[in-house]
Order: structure tokens, then C-alpha cells, then sequence
């Protein structure tokens, strides 16, 4: 007879959280079969709130399932990942393959302090074209030495025994053979398991989306690939003026206030003196040349841009007054990232 276990069941096992619907469904199956699950949750500056299921959303529902919650930030090791991953980039900078090792080891390290036996995840086989790929799993789960330890209840009846099965830990019968894109078998399933209020599926990860693709390569070609760099990508029109020096101007007030609480002494911050307004970084080589350029485009976006000459204000660096001439769109177009 299957195992089904009681509330003091002693098997533990990590379930790797995205709060999405594969993942919340990997979970039910294994809370159905009696397990003890703590959620792991990744988190990065590479993954967008906006299409991602929001870390509260996700600390509720890890609550309603009964799982403790770990957030684990990963970003400083997806940055270095980034610069030279060994299996190359998918379709944007999204190094797919080494991010899913990264995981897995991550995951294996908290195996060892949780004294948790195996690890679960909503992989469903065939779903994406380089990481759930049955060959490139088993090379993933090798490289990041959990073989054998990583059960996908979705996919589990495609795929050879994992440990915690052959162990008994787990019924192999009462998991799935989930394979390809289609969604419906999961949304079926979902109606079975009362799992309501899923998100729908949504990228989430930025390094897949080629406008910021395009912005991060910028930052990695001048070697300036720290967090601050990457956090600021997601704000406001971005200028490559030579390769040291950058100038970010806000798009709306909230950007402008975003923008003046990041930049710090060391960059020179602009605005227009005497009319509303961008607020703008830059941050780089602040000779005269760039500092009059960054003004003429803070000028460009700013209520005079009609006027023949507009007084710029500058703070941070060096505290300036500058009267200039809006730029011309054609006059910077092409360093417009
Ligand atoms: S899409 Fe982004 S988060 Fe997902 S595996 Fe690829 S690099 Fe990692």
C-alpha cells in the first residue's frame, strides 16, 4: 500500500518555490502524500515583480500550504554567472542552464542544514526548450550533484525512479507524466487539487527580455556589472555618452525620486533649475564635454525644451549652474541604450 503519512511524518523534502502554478501543484502532490515541505523561494534583481508572483504572494500561500518559507537571494551569484556562464546564454542574456545548477547546489546546501532527504520542483518535461529537456535534466541535476535526489511530481512517471521512490519515502503511483507546453492537464489537476488563485504563466526572469538584455550587455562590455548598475537599469531612459560614462534620466516623478536616492556623492546629479523636470544620474567621466551634453538632454526632457537656453542645476559631484540649449533628438539618438 502507498505510504501515507500522518502529521509526524519524519521525510522532509525542499520544494523549490516560484509560486507559480507547476510549482504550487508540485507541492500539493507532495503535501498529499503526507510530507513535510519547506519552500525554497529564489530571489534576484533579474526577476521582475512586475510578471513574477510577488514575494508576499507567496509567503501566504507557502503559509496556507503549511510550509516554512526560505527567500533565498541569489543575485550576487547570478551576476558572476552572467559575466562567463559555461553553458551559454538561451535566447536573451538568461543563462538557463548554469542558473538552474546554481539552484540545485543552493538547494543541496539547505539539504544539508534543514536535514531535508530530497529535493521537489514543478519541472514538467518538454515545457522549456533548454533546462526541461529529459537529457539536459539528468545533466543539470549531475553537475550540481543532487542525481537522483530531484523529484518532479508533474513529469515523475517519464522520468527513471528518483531515491526518495525507491526508498518508499514516496508513491510513484500517485504522481504524473506531465510532458510538453500544454497547459491543461496542470489546470485540470489544479481544479482536483483546489489550488485556486494561481498566477498566470508569465516570464518574470528580465535577463530573457531583449530591451534589458541590451541594457546589461552595455554595463558588461564597461566592465560596470555591480548591483547598483543592474538595479538601475530598471530606471529611466539610459544614455551611453563614451565608454566610462553614462547618463539616466527619469521618466516621472516617482523614477526622479528613485534616481536621487541612488545616486551618491561620487555622481553628479542634474536638473533643470527653474522648470519641471527629469532628474538625471551621471555617473562615469564628469569632464566638461559630458557634463554639458547630460544637461542638454536633462534640458531636452524637461517643460522648456523649447526654450533657446535652460539653466541646469547639478548637486553630488560638483555643484554647478549651467545655462544650455535642449539638445536635439538627432544629437544623441544614437547613444540611447
Ligand atoms: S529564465 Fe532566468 S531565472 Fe529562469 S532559469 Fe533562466 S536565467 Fe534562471
Amino acid at each position: 500500500m502507498p505510504p501515507n503519512r500522518s502529521e509526524e511524518s519524519t521525510v522532509t523534502a525542499i520544494s523549490l518555490f516560484s509560486g507559480g502554478l507547476d510549482s504550487r501543484l508540485a507541492a500539493k502532490l507532495m503535501l498529499q502524500q503526507g510530507l513535510n515541505l519547506i519552500a525554497l523561494h529564489f530571489c534576484s534583481v533579474f526577476v521582475s515583480e512586475k510578471n513574477a508572483p510577488g514575494v508576499s504572494d507567496i509567503q501566504s500561500t507557502a503559509e496556507e500550504y503549511g510550509m516554512p518559507l526560505i527567500n533565498l537571494d541569489i543575485s550576487d551569484d547570478m551576476i558572476e554567472l552572467i559575466k562567463e556562464p559555461e553553458h551559454g546564454f538561451g535566447s536573451g542574456l538568461n543563462p538557463c542552464i548554469d542558473c538552474r545548477i546554481l539552484q540545485l547546489q543552493k538547494a543541496k546546501g539547505l539539504m544539508n542544514e534543514t536535514e531535508a532527504q530530497f529535493l521537489v520542483t514543478g519541472e514538467v518535461v518538454g515545457q522549456r526548450p533548454m533546462t526541461q529537456q529529459k537529457a539536459m535534466m539528468r545533466h543539470i541535476q549531475q553537475r550540481a550533484n543532487v542525481a537522483g535526489l530531484v523529484l518532479r511530481p508533474l513529469s515523475a512517471l517519464l522520468l527513471d525512479p528518483t531515491i526518495p521512490e525507491q526508498k518508499g519515502l514516496v508513491d510513484r503511483n500517485r504522481l504524473c507524466g506531465f510532458s510538453g507546453r500544454q497547459r491543461t492537464p496542470q489546470i485540470e489537476l489544479a481544479e482536483k487539487l483546489e489550488v485556486h488563485d494561481y498566477p498566470a504563466p508569465a516570464g518574470g526572469c528580465r535577463l530573457t527580455e531583449p530591451g534589458y538584455a541590451r541594457r546589461l550587455e552595455d554595463i558588461m562590455k564597461c566592465s560596470r556589472m555591480n548591483r547598483k548598475n543592474i538595479e538601475l537599469l530598471l530606471l529611466g531612459r539610459h544614455f551611453r555618452i563614451d565608454s566610462d560614462t553614462k547618463l539616466i534620466v527619469g521618466r516621472d516623478e516617482k523614477e526622479n525620486g528613485e534616481l536621487k536616492n541612488r545616486g551618491s556623492e561620487a555622481d553628479l546629479m542634474l536638473e533643470c533649475a527653474h522648470y519641471p523636470g527629469p532628474t538625471s544620474l551621471l555617473m562615469g567621466c564628469y569632464c566638461e564635454k559630458n557634463v554639458q551634453l547630460a544637461a542638454s538632454i536633462t534640458a531636452r526632457y524637461g517643460k522648456a525644451k523649447n526654450l533657446d537656453r535652460v539653466e541646469i542645476k547639478s548637486w553630488g559631484r560638483k555643484k554647478l549652474t549651467l545655462e544650455v540649449q535642449p539638445a536635439k533628438d538627432e544629437n544623441f539618438a544614437g547613444m540611447m541604450l
